[in-house]
This record gives C-alpha cells, sequence and structure tokens, in this order.
C-alpha cells in the first residue's frame, strides 16, 4: 500500500514538475541523453509511460567494461518499452576513446576528467540531437546534481556559470540549440533510486570509473548528510535569482564557433578549446 503511494507520488511530482514549468509539450519530439545508470533510464523509463514521442540516445564513451554494461542495460530496457536507442560512439567521432581526448587536454591545462567529458558529451548531445530533428534533450539531473552545480559555481566566484541552467534552458533561442530539459530537477537522487529499484529497472549502479577528484565529489560529500530540504532551499533560492541571470545572459550575444559552427558564447566554443590543448600536447 506504502509502495503504490510512493510509486504515485513520485510520478505526480515530476508530471506537476512538466505541467508547472512547460517544460515538454505532447507535440515534441524527445531525445532522452541516457547513460544506462539509474536517473536518466528512470525518466526515460517514465516519459515513455506518460506518453510522450521519445527514443534514447547513448553516447558510448569507450570506458571498458563500464561503458559495455551501461549499453547493455540500456539496450534491455529499450526493447522491453519499445524506445528507440540511438548510439554515437565517441571513437568514431573523434577517432579515440574518452580517456585518450582527457589526458590529451591534461596534459596543458590542470581541469578535472568530469569537466572535460561533460563539454564533450554537451557538444555531442546538442548536435546529434538536432540531426534527428529533435524538439527537446531531457536529461537525468536531479535535486542533488542540481544543488552541487549551484554550490559550486558559488565557490568558482560566478553564479552566472548558472545562468543558463534551471528546469529548461531557455534563454537560448537559437536554431541550432536544442533545449534542455530536466523534469527530475525537484527530485532527490535518493527517491529515484528507490523508484528504479522497485520498479527493477535494469540500470547500471556503478559510479562512471573515471569520475575521481573533481569539486563535484568534493560539494557531493559536503552536501551527503544534509537532508532534503536543505538542498530544496538551495534550489529555491537560486530559482529566485535565475529570472535575473538569464535577462543578464540574454544580453550577451550568441556567436557560431569558428571552428566547428555549433553555438557558442566565444569566438571558439569550450570543446573545441579543449580539443586544440590535446592536439598541441
Ligand atoms: P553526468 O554528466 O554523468 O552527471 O550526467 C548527467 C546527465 O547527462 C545524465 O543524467 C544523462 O542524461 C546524460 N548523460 C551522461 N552520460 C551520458 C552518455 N554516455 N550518453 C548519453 N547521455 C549521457
Ligand atoms: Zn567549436
Amino acid at each position: 500500500m506504502q509502495e503504490t503511494k510512493f510509486l504515485n507520488d513520485f510520478e505526480n511530482k515530476i508530471k506537476k514538475a512538466i505541467q508547472e514549468y512547460k517544460l515538454l509539450d505532447e507535440k515534441d519530439k524527445i531525445i532522452v541523453a541516457a547513460s544506462g545508470g539509474k536517473d536518466s533510464t528512470t525518466i526515460l523509463y517514465l516519459l515513455k509511460k506518460f506518453g510522450y514521442n521519445v527514443s534514447a540516445l547513448y553516447i558510448n564513451l569507450r570506458l571498458g567494461g563500464y561503458s559495455e554494461r551501461c549499453l547493455k542495460a540500456l539496450k534491455e530496457l529499450c526493447k522491453q518499452e519499445k524506445i528507440k536507442l540511438h548510439v554515437l560512439d565517441i571513437k568514431k567521432q573523434f577517432g579515440m576513446r574518452m580517456c585518450n581526448i582527457r589526458c590529451g587536454v591534461q596534459q596543458s591545462i590542470k581541469v578535472s576528467n568530469c569537466m572535460v567529458c561533460g563539454i564533450v558529451k554537451k557538444w555531442l548531445l546538442n548536435k546529434e540531437a538536432r540531426r534527428l530533428m529533435a524538439d527537446k534533450i531531457v536529461t537525468g539531473h536531479h535535486l542533488d546534481d542540481e544543488a552541487q552545480t549551484i554550490i559550486m559555481n558559488f565557490l568558482q566566484g560566478n553564479l552566472m556559470l548558472g545562468a543558463n541552467s534551471g528546469p529548461i534552458t531557455g534563454s537560448i533561442k537559437n536554431r541550432k540549440f536544442v533545449p534542455r530539459v530536466k523534469p527530475l530537477y525537484f527530485i532527490s537522487e535518493k527517491d529515484i533510486k528507490k523508484y528504479s529499484l522497485m520498479k527493477k529497472l535494469p540500470v547500471v549502479y556503478e559510479k562512471c570509473p573515471c569520475a575521481v577528484s573533481s569539486l563535484r565529489i568534493r560539494v557531493r560529500e559536503f552536501l551527503q548528510n544534509k537532508d532534503e530540504k536543505t538542498k530544496q532551499k538551495i534550489i529555491e533560492n537560486f530559482l529566485k535569482i535565475l529570472p535575473g541571470l538569464k535577462r543578464k545572459l540574454l544580453k550577451e550575444k550568441l556567436l557560431y564557433c569558428k571552428i566547428c559552427e555549433e553555438p557558442s558564447r566565444n569566438e571558439i566554443c569550450k570543446k573545441c578549446q579543449l580539443l586544440s590543448l590535446k592536439n598541441k600536447s
């Protein structure tokens, strides 16, 4: 009885966020950026259950057995739920595995594994989602992720870094930019794990083997023993200042990267800046 209440409350909370923040439209062609982990698998499963036009996109970063296990789990879910799965191989895109890209970059600058991987993934997701003519990209970011990001930006002395965040990246209207949406924005990681276990979704629960020694990990540890209310407060307070940050961001011009022609805030986008460092080393 209690189990059914948890499942219903969980699903209703996500439906409410989608409606309140106008995250998705019934007509949208949706690509879920699916990693094989619990968060993106849960939202993929649920959007299909809610009746959205959804397919999954997996970027195979070629991180050995971990990537293979993630892909296997995702294939299983997509087969079970009759969801189309697109797979993008990093080796085909850049001629090498994520570890090689990262190591090349790290020979020139001190930057965390997750930072390099995140920038490359974001770039690939946008490009591929646009090629697939998607209206929205959905990611599995949740309450804990978002509270961490806000604290990280604060610690780095740059809250503007979060200007393009929030449940929907709504400030940039650009023909080459596919809006990114986070329907799990208000849901805790603990509840997502509980839901995925109760539903017995095929999920890889292990952490990415490359996620070591980043600022995010230290912030995660700091927030770990804080209760959910504290994390919600962080999000609520951030959402109060977000419209101001977005207005400021709108005044900045969006350019196209001179190398890859993808939308960028600078003449050369972050991904091309990183990859040019790799080539120098
Ligand atoms: P992370 O950057 O690993 O914290 O993941 C954040 C979100 O990015 C996940 O919830 C997924 O939606 C998406 N994502 C992460 N890794 C992949 C991947 N290999 N392929 C596709 N989407 C991914
Ligand atoms: Zn570029």
